[in-house]
């Protein structure tokens, strides 16, 4: 295992932040509407109908991958549409969501990203989980925020280290003031209907489970759960985000809050907030 084989954390996320310049581009020369919304009649790997854009944001990324592969670079690669493709070693896996918050990104809403988290460990590529991810980027294409984070080192908002709050804000009725909802599907949101009620003071649906996550660590919101199941590419690198910033996220089990697997099966809600009395709140929220 020599160096160059297994970069470290600031050369994964230099090369993350090039690739979403290449996405940023990209998106910048289709206009929202029509272009964005053609479809490449295929399905992706995590099941969703596949449009133009898309691919060609994972073609972009995939090409700054193909260049740290030709620089010595070895790794396993775990993307959305493309699934696993096998870049020489199964002890270090590169989860992409190459646009997370496709919905905004065709139809023109500011929110969307893209989401780029490496995982390290034994045979990781097969068996890893969150607890596995060893730093990320989530690009916010919309205010072009870079949000980042390296495990057992923080993280970061455009270079500038994130201490998020040590508490969540309560309204005077002692809800949580504002909360992030994501797959905000009518049928989700009426299903959660009385824990939002007995929980949140205001709900906001960004449409990006990595931006929700980003958004707690950086305090603007006390909390975010999907309420529906999340794939791991949506949430790997805002996970990280949010522990590093001193928050906490669970994928279902509260008791054993990082035991999702990294593969494209939706397996369980994703939850964050600041504090342990915060989560249990937001816990409640999903019903899957
Ligand atoms: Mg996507």
């Amino acid at each position: 295992m020599t160096p160059s084989s297994h970069p470290d954390p600031e050369t994964w996320l230099t090369a993350f932040n090039r690739a979403a310049d290449a996405v940023r581009d990209l998106l910048a020369a289709v206009k929202p509407g029509a272009d964005r919304l053609e479809e490449t009649g295929t399905t992706g790997e995590g099941g969703d109908r596949t449009l133009v854009m898309d691919r060609d944001a994972e073609d972009v990324i995939f090409a700054e991958l193909e260049r740290l592969h030709d620089a010595g670079a070895r790794f396993t690669a775990l993307s959305e549409e493309r699934g696993t493709v096998d870049f020489g070693a199964r002890d270090v896996l590169v989860v992409i969501d190459p646009i997370d918050g496709s919905m905004n990104a065709k139809r023109g809403m500011p929110h969307h990203a893209v989401s780029i988290a490496v995982a390290t460990g034994e045979d990781v590529a097969t068996t890893g989980t969150m607890a596995d991810v060893v730093c990320g980027l989530v690009a916010d294409l919309g205010p072009d925020e870079r949000w980042t984070a390296i495990k057992g080192r923080g993280a970061w908002l455009d270079g500038v280290a994130l201490k998020g709050p040590a508490k969540e804000r309560l309204n005077g009725d002692g809800k949580l003031e504002l909360v992030a909802i994501e797959s905000a599907n009518p049928i989700h949101v009426m299903a959660s209907g009385e824990a939002l009620v007995e929980h949140v003071h205001r709900i906001r649906a960004i449409g990006a489970i990595a931006i929700s996550l980003c958004a707690v660590a950086g305090g603007r919101v006390d909390g975010m759960a999907s309420l529906w199941r999340c794939r791991a590419v949506d949430a790997a690198a805002g996970q990280l985000v949010v522990t590093e910033s001193g928050g906490l996220v669970a994928f279902g089990d509260l008791a054993d809050p990082l035991n999702n697997p990294l593969d494209l099966e939706p397996h369980s809600p994703v939850v964050a907030a600041r504090t342990a009395a915060g989560l249990a709140r937001v816990a409640e929220l999903p019903h899957s």
